[in-house]
């Protein structure tokens, strides 16, 4: 289990952890009516390296936005919150890459099921940044449970309450002594893991379910996309359907806790030849290298 620092960020203190709370009659608790970010941020002696933490400002406020959360435009300002930030590493001294962890909790005491006027609260808090997939070789299950739809519950908004269904398909996974599930979506095709987005290598092509596939719209995904497009590689955005995953050559998850992590095999196949694929790990070091790079433009100094 990760280990969170002992101060985190409640709206603009800084304050213990442990202190940091949701009232048991808040919206946040009742609904599950928060929505959240994850950043990475690459450890370095003289500062930490935030990987692409506007991206991940505009989309704590988009999710706010699809579920109906409003007020956040100003709650949340980019210039506001580095500095704070800032004087949070300062307190936690870390010495380790660490993942943020930004939440807007729904802190409206009894307000019913609903969710716009709400009163927000923010909060983030760091910890030690471990992969949550094996780096060399992950098995995949397709779950039982398929990804909630659009019309339902939206995978594009990263609202805490989805996360059930999520968890539901990773136990799943882990009781099948595998390391995570694979969704389908409602109409069959390949949408996405608990917590990270898929991509397939077919004759040299990359391909990646499109975002009307159920998907988070993943950050890490649009990174691994633009890196392949300044490469060459081919990208195609569309639906895929489960068994040309079988049938593929290579397969790799990504996201903010899964990095570019090879899937080596799915439903017992073995996927291409079973260890991770070359284009796989040319892209993994690349992205790799644009986290550790205090020139990319992807890049925050915090
Ligand atoms: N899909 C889901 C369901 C996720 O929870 C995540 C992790 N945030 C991702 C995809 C990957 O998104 P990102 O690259 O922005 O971390």
């Amino acid at each position: 289990m990760a280990k969170p620092g002992k101060y985190s960020l409640w709206n603009n203190d800084i304050i213990e952890t442990d202190k940091a709370t949701v009232a048991i009659t808040s919206s946040a608790v009742l609904y599950g009516l928060s929505v959240y970010s994850v950043f990475f941020a690459k450890y370095r002696e003289d500062g930490l390296l935030g990987f692409r933490v506007p991206e991940h400002i505009t989309r704590i406020k988009q999710s706010a936005k699809i579920i109906g959360l409003n007020h956040t435009e100003e709650f949340l300002n980019k210039e506001v919150f580095l500095k704070n930030i800032h004087k949070l590493i300062e307190v936690n001294k870390p010495t380790s890459d660490q993942f943020f962890r930004l939440t807007i909790h729904a802190t409206e005491i009894l307000p019913g099921v609903r969710t716009t006027d709400l009163e927000l609260a923010l909060s983030v808090f760091m910890y030690e940044a471990k992969n949550i997939l094996p780096q060399d070789k992950a098995r995949l299950k397709t779950s039982l449970w398929r990804r909630t739809a659009d019309t339902a519950i939206p995978a594009r908004a990263k609202v805490n309450g989805a996360y059930v269904n999520s968890a539901l398909a990773k136990q799943d996974a882990l009781d099948s002594g595998v390391d995570d599930c694979l969704f389908l979506n409602q109409n069959g095709y390949v949408s996405e893991l608990s917590a990270a987005n898929i991509f397939m290598v077919k004759r040299g092509v990359l391909v990646t379910p499109d975002p009307a596939s159920d998907i988070l719209e993943g950050i890490t995904r649009r990174s691994i996309i633009e890196i392949a497009k300044r490469n060459k590689i081919k990208v195609v955005e569309r639906k895929v359907a489960l068994t040309e995953l079988y049938a593929s050559d290579e397969v790799f998850a990504c996201g903010t806790s899964a990095f570019v992590s090879p899937i080596t095999q799915i439903d017992q196949r073995t996927i291409g030849t079973g260890v991770a694929g070359e284009m796989t790990m040319f892209l993994k070091e690349i992205l790799r290298n644009e986290q550790k790079d205090k020139n990319s433009d992807w890049v925050t100094i915090l």
